[in-house]
This record gives structure tokens, sequence and C-alpha cells, in this order.
């Protein structure tokens, strides 16, 4: 795709995109991309864009985030020839795991994996809807790294780049169609 039509797709995407302010509390707009699931032209060009950033870099899984990531990262895995990933809220998944916590506005998180889920060595993408402060994405990459993995990619339908989530992300390859 040239950068022309990579224009034209994010600005159509964006236009597709819903803001919904104050959910789930109050100050939070948050990107709500039913919208473009539910449309079928906008979601396969948007995956095909997606996994053609990713095309030739030696991915053999692709982690989806719980639970908007999963709707994503099934099709690019598909597109890229890779097996998918879930990566889940704690308590989630049914067989051996490894986990990772990271902290919350308040609080902290704990995000899972299957053990035997990324082989040493693998090379993984990671994938969810919405970069924001970038935490949860810092989480999975210490995830896939505590048991041998290499990230070779984040990709991410929206950044919200006033959030600077990309700090928090140093030298990672990061991809993102939707800047806000
Ligand atoms: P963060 O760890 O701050 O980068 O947050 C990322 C997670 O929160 C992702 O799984 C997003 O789906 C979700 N998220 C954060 N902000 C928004 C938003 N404004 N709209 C939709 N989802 C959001």
């Amino acid at each position: 795709m040239t950068q022309a039509a990579a224009e034209a797709l994010a600005s159509k995407v964006k236009s597709i995109i819903r803001d919904v302010p104050d959910f789930p509390k109050k100050g939070i707009v948050f990107k709500d991309i039913t919208p473009v699931l539910a449309d079928h032209a906008a979601f396969s060009e948007t995956i095909g864009h997606i996994a053609a950033q990713f095309k030739g870099a030696g991915i053999t899984k692709v982690l989806g985030i719980e639970a908007r990531g999963f709707l994503l990262a099934a099709p690019i895995a598909l597109e890229l020839g890779a097996g998918l990933v879930p990566v889940r809220k704690k308590g989630k998944l049914p067989y051996k795991t490894v986990s990772e916590s990271y902290a919350l506005e308040y609080g902290t998180d704990t995000l899972e994996m299957h053990a035997d889920a990324v082989k040493p060595g693998e090379k993984v993408l990671i994938v969810d809807d919405v970069l924001a402060t970038g935490g949860t994405a810092a989480a999975v990459c210490a995830l896939v790294e505590k048991i041998g993995g290499k990230v070779a990619g984040i990709s991410m339908l929206i950044e919200l780049e006033f959030l600077q989530g990309r700090a928090k992300l140093p030298g990672r390859t990061i991809h993102s169609l939707i800047k806000y």
C-alpha cells in the first residue's frame, strides 16, 4: 500500500471509530472500534494493512490482548501465516501460565499467557486496539521475554499520542494506523 493509500485508509477508519465520552468512567473518551469490525471493507483493509507491515519479519505467533485485541489478532495471525495466542486477565486460562503484574492508576493488574504458548527464540507480534499509557503492552513484552520469546513488533489500531505510551516501550517496533 502506498503512503497515500495508507493515509486514506487511516482517515476512513478514523471516521468510523466511535468516540464514547465518559466510558467506562468520567473523563475518559472511549475509542469504540466495534463499528470498524462491523464494516467488512474497513475491517478487511485494516487487517491487510496491519499484516503487511510485519510480513517477512519471521513472526510465528500473534498475541492478542484481552479482549478487543483478540478480535484484531486472530485475522492478523491468519494473514501472517502465524499462530494465535491469547493474553488474558488473571485466572481465565485453564493450563499452566506465566504472569506479569503491572501498575494501574489505582492498584495493579495481572496478565497471563499459557507457559508453552511461545517457544524460546520464537518471534511474536503483540496486538491490541488502543495504545494508551503503554503499561499493558510493556507488561506483555515482559511476559514474552520471561519465557524466552522475542518481541518482533507491537501493533495497535489506535495510538493516543498525548499519553506517550511509546516512552514505556523504548526500542520497540510499534505500528499504529490511527493517531490522536
Ligand atoms: P494502557 O495500558 O494505558 O496503554 O491501556 C491500554 C488498554 O486500555 C488497552 O487494552 C485498551 O484497549 C484500553 N484503553 C485505554 N484507553 C482507552 C480508550 N480511550 N478507549 C478504548 N480503550 C482504551
